[in-house]
């Protein structure tokens, strides 16, 4: 693989991107960028500071000074807000559904999207996220969409929540990533769709192993497409 490249994972709450996209950077001893977690953090400031989740003004204000730094954790990545470690307050479903809100807005997804390309520039990256690959890194070689039926999704999430020691009814959660889905799906700004030259994965009743073994060979697929594409360039064909 090239030393720039960049590898997006995009999909729906619950599809299996964080676990598997830190699996996939750890094989591959790339970074991992979870832009969730950005949203996230930039919900939570707003909430902190009673800042309404649309008001564009307000927002973009706060995010002039924002002390955002990502950390790779034991698990999920560690965020640290204003030096304050907010990893364990940004995972919860109700802070789900506050960035899923803020992130409609565009002075935040501009700004986030331009520190995310500025973090990945160097490569030897995945990025999981919505957009990663339509709107953040559209050049990026690597492309996945993960998805998995709603019912599979919510019970994973509920999984996930009651590991952290969190309650979690899976009727609610359901309801919860439908909206947030609806939500994602339908903004007019940076929606969640795979890009048109994604892989398409459904995890629904796939292991994790299967999921990551099957990617890891795709890259490697590609990956040797590319060089045959280079070996070929410049040669005349009959
Ligand atoms: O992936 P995670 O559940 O942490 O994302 C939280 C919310 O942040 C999503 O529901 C979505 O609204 C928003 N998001 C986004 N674009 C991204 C990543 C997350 O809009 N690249």
């Amino acid at each position: 693989m090239a030393e720039n490249d960049i590898i997006t994972i995009d999909g729906p709450s619950g599809s299996g991107k964080s676990t598997i996209s830190r699996l996939v950077a750890a094989r591959l001893g790339f970074t991992y960028l979870d832009t969730g977690a950005m949203y996230r953090a930039v919900g939570y400031k707003a909430g902190r500071l009673g800042i309404d989740l649309a008001d564009g003004p307000a927002l973009a204000a706060m995010l002039e000074n924002i002390d955002l730094v990502l950390a790779p954790g034991e698990g999920d990545t560690r965020v640290i807000l204003d030096r304050e470690d907010i990893s364990l307050a940004i995972r919860t479903a109700e802070m789900g559904l506050v960035a899923s809100k803020v992130s409609a807005q565009p002075v935040v997804r501009a700004r986030l999207t331009d520190m995310q390309r500025r973090l990945g520039r160097g490569g030897r990256v995945v990025v999981e996220g919505r957009d990663t690959g339509t709107v953040v890194f559209p050049g990026a070689r690597y492309k996945f969409f993960l998805d998995a039926k709603p019912e599979e999704r919510a019970r994973r999430r509920c999984l996930q929540l009651r590991e952290k020691g969190q309650q979690a009814d899976e009727q609610d959660i359901l309801a919860q990533i439908s909206k947030r889905d609806r939500d994602d799906s339908d903004r007019a700004l940076a929606p969640l769709k795979p890009a048109a030259d994604a892989v398409i994965v459904d995890t629904s009743r796939m292991t994790i192993d299967d999921v990551v073994s099957f990617m890891l060979e795709k890259v490697e697929k590609l990956g040797q497409n590319r060089q045959n594409d280079s070996q070929g360039a410049g040669k005349i064909h009959p």
